[in-house]
């Protein structure tokens, strides 16, 4: 025999109930034998319950109540359901009357909702030539007083049970009203708001059932909730012992109680799906436990009760008197947690039980109050329990550390000591993305990386590209999953959660943010509950620099071509270093010294390893590195040279902002500033490659007068020794151990066979002198400039942050 549960999503009218007749009947058919146990169909208790509600509250409910009525007998109309209308009626106008109800009449009311669903499945089966026939489970089951939330009492419900069964055509499909019962006095009880479940388990138990079958509007058990997390995944097979936990943890398909009865007697359940016919389930059984099977279950509806004082230290029987007078008022607690110095006890409650719990213990702890040994009680709302079922501690820091990372900050941690469970209390408006966080940790799916790239010019718009490009490679090798849900131009804002397509530039031209404020790119990653967030600064603000620690501040990662934000005053400097450290944060700005060349990693690294770099010297700029090797190597004037560079496109289209040394000079700093030297902008020593004369005055006057640069470069270059070639350097040196350090930027006659004197071409080159290098200094030489090298750079950056546990 086996039991087969229908829920009320599975009974409503329309689909729901066509598949629950046709799946009986194919069992029928099938010469299945076995016993049907209904809930009430659709949403029929809500509604009387809201009905209920109303009579009470003198608000008129006849309307509902009519709804109701025609609810019931829409599929047909030949059913005569006037008993269990009229007592309902008399019920509600009662109510009506006293403005008030109690939970016995309470129970009578929802009841209707079972008898009337089980009568009407019975009609159903009957009138498609299934012998079938409606059992009032309130003669089997019995119960004792507790109206509302009763407990069955095994050994006569059991012998009911059976007896019913042998007295009973066993051919015939019995269809029974799950949820209800009654005490020994007859009257009316229930098992708790979805108790039908609880209904199956027990009379699958007296029976000694060989399968439950429970269906449902689901597939079966996922690894989380699939509304909440959308790569969820079924979840096969679970043993009791597992399912048990995730039921107590609030997955909300079953009721705890509900596994116990079939755990005694060993009889398998299997969730189905009512709406998929061709679905197996989830089949809940004996079997391994702990299969290493996770899943997460989350409880919506609780507060954090929490009683502090001083005077708790030491004294016994606290805890006992605190669950005593919970437990006198039926307040069940879930989740516990207690410090060894016992300054503070804190517990999770049904959200609706948070101010009876309050009231309740501050009558209990009266005098303790009175003592000040205990200082206040108080209830956290707006809180949610995860449980993360199969999870033992000794790799739970992966999701721990993720969270954090997440700035997801966990308010309790508990865990069981048994079944390797560790629950979570954490702010409702952190759930979301705290589940989807720990979910992606715990089951290796793919990571998401949420960026947000402003600037979307030659380096940005490369960026872009590249990485839409390597999106698919990235995802394969390594399981990250790179997602641009904003992209930010001067005037306009494209913000897509599932990440910007190919067509990014045409989106965001049509795309109705104008005039946006870059705030709206913080809103939307917290509205839409984006982890692992970056943002990538390609613009050469300073304006927008000042936005960098609002950024950091609500969980973004930085990472910037911009050069600005490393060569403003030291103490902004200081500062962002330590929000960053504070929001346990990064910033990384590869590119801003050698576009993409690994220069400033590999400085970082010698430096955080203790290696005492004593010098850095060399070649920073592109567009300088090309003006002086061919201006070395050529017969030609300066000015021909400079004409050619800036034709190139090597140059700024006002090459005085490269010839005025101070692009070279931020670079030189930002260097320092890697080793800890405290320098400012204004310590560099700059030589400026422009002549006095020809400094002021508009861009076309320089372009046009640029001859006049000839005779001094002239001079310099016939000045220098034999076999040697100009270079403009930067350089840092002096006590690097010190706060500050000796920073210059200058144009050196350097011999053609060094380092320094053998690059050619765009070049840049980079010599870093350390203790234990010696006079054999590192050398990083390459491509110093270009926006794909400089896009590439910048990607490094992003994969180095994704790749970060
Ligand atoms: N009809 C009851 C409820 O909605 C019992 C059940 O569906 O299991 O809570
Ligand atoms: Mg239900």
């Amino acid at each position: 025999m086996k039991i087969v549960k229908f829920g009320g999503k599975s009974l409503a009218n329309g689909k729901g109930l066509e598949s629950t007749l046709a799946i009986i009947e194919t069992k029928v058919a099938a010469k299945e034998k076995l016993a049907v146990v209904v809930s009430a169909r659709g949403k029929s208790t809500d509604h009387l319950e809201s009905i209920l509600e109303k009579a009470k509250n003198n608000i008129p409910f006849k309307n509902e109540f009519e709804e109701f009525k025609a609810y019931q007998n829409e599929p047909d109309t030949s059913i005569d359901f006037s008993s269990e209308f009229i007592l309902l009626d008399e019920i509600f106008r009662g109510v009506g009357l006293l403005n008030d109800y109690s939970a016995k009449i309470k129970d009578q009311v929802l009841a209707q909702g079972e008898l009337i669903s089980a009568k009407f499945i019975a009609h159903q089966l009957a009138s498609k030539g299934v012998n079938a026939s409606f059992v009032d489970a309130r003669k089997l089951i019995i119960t004792d007083d507790e109206f509302g939330n009763a407990q069955p009492f095994t050994e006569v419900s059991q012998d009911n049970v059976i007896d019913y069964f042998k007295q009973h055509n066993s051919d015939e499909v019995k269809v029974i009203t799950g949820f209800i019962a009654a005490n020994e006095q007859g009257e009316t009880t229930t098992l708790g708001r979805n108790g039908s479940n609880y209904s199956a388990s027990l009379i699958a138990n007296y029976l000694n059932a060989s399968e439950l079958q429970n269906y449902t509007h689901v597939n079966g058990i996922y690894t989380a909730n699939p509304d909440m997390v959308s790569n969820s995944k079924k979840i096969k097979k679970l043993s009791y012992q597992e399912a048990n936990e995730m039921a107590n943890f609030g997955t909300n398909i079953l009721h705890a109680k509900t596994i116990i009865p079939l755990i005694e007697k060993n009889i398998p359940l299997r969730i189905l799906n009512t709406f998929n016919a061709d679905n197996e389930g989830t089949l809940i059984g004996e079997g391994s436990e702990r299969g290493g099977i996770k899943s997460l279950s989350v409880q919506e509806h609780v507060v954090l009760v929490n009683l502090v004082g001083r005077g708790l230290l030491g004294k016994t029987g606290v805890d006992g008197r605190i669950f005593t007078a919970l437990g006198r008022e039926n307040i069940s607690v879930s989740i516990i947690s207690q410090g060894s110095s016992e300054r503070g006890i804190g517990f999770i409650v049904e959200a609706e039980n948070g101010s009876k719990a309050k009231i309740v213990l501050e009558n209990e702890f009266s005098n303790e109050f009175r003592s000040k040994d205990i200082s206040k009680i108080y209830i956290t709302e707006n809180v949610s329990v995860i449980s993360i079922i199969g999870q033992s501690l000794h790799s739970f820091y992966q999701p721990y550390s993720a969270l954090i990372k997440n700035r997801v900050t966990p308010i309790l941690i508990n865990n069981t000591v048994t079944g390797d469970t560790v629950c979570l209390v954490v702010k409702k408006s952190d759930l979301n993305k705290a589940v989807n966080v720990i979910h992606g940790e715990i089951f290796g799916v793919s990571k998401n990386i949420n960026i947000a790239v402003v600037g979307k010019g030659l380096v940005g718009g490369t960026l872009i590209d590249q990485i839409l490009e390597s999106k698919a490679t990235i995802l394969k090798r390594k399981n990250i999953n790179l997602n641009i849900f904003a992209v930010a131009g001067s005037s306009k804002l494209l913000l897509n959660k599932e990440g910007v397509s190919k067509n990014w530039k045409d989106d965001l031209a049509t795309t109705t943010l104008q005039d946006y404020e870059i705030n709206d790119v913080i809103s939307y990653a917290e509205k839409h509950h984006l982890e692992n967030l970056i943002l990538v600064d390609n613009t050469a603000s300073t304006a927008f620099t000042n936005n960098y620690i609002s950024f950091v501040e609500n969980g973004f990662d930085l990472v910037s071509s911009n050069k600005v934000a490393n060569t403003l005053g030291y103490g902004f400097y200081k500062n962002l270093r330590e929000k960053l450290q504070y929001y346990k944060k990064s910033y990384l700005y590869e590119t801003n010294v050698g576009a993409g060349l690994p220069l400033i990693g590999t400085i970082k690294l010698l430096h955080d390893s203790g290696e005492n770099i004593t010098r850095i010297r060399g070649v920073f700029s592109g567009s300088l590195s090309y003006l002086f090797n061919a201006f070395s190597a050529e017969d030609r004037p300066f000015s021909e040279v400079l004409k050619e560079a800036i034709a190139c496109g090597y140059t700024e289209p006002d090459p005085r902002e490269d010839l005025c040394g101070n692009d070279v000079a931020r670079k030189l700093l930002i260097l320092a500033r890697e080793l800890d030297l405290q320098n400012e902008l204004e310590d560099v020593v700059v030589e400026n490659l422009i002549p006095e004369n020809l400094r002021a005055g508009s861009s076309q006057d320089f372009l046009s007068n640029l001859k006049a640069l000839d005779p001094v470069y002239n001079q310099i270059k016939k000045a220098q020794k034999e076999g040697h070639v100009l270079r403009y350097i930067g350089d840092l040196s002096g006590d690097l151990q010190q706060d500050k350090g000796d920073l210059k930027v200058e144009l050196v006659s350097v011999p053609a066979n060094s380092p320094l004197g053998q690059i050619k071409g765009a070049d840049a080159i980079f010599e870093i002198f350390t203790e234990s290098y010696g006079d054999k200094p590192i050398v990083i030489q390459g491509a110093g400039a270009g926006a794909a090298v400089t896009a590439r750079g910048v990607f490094g950056d992003i994969i180095r942050l994704a790749d970060k546990d």
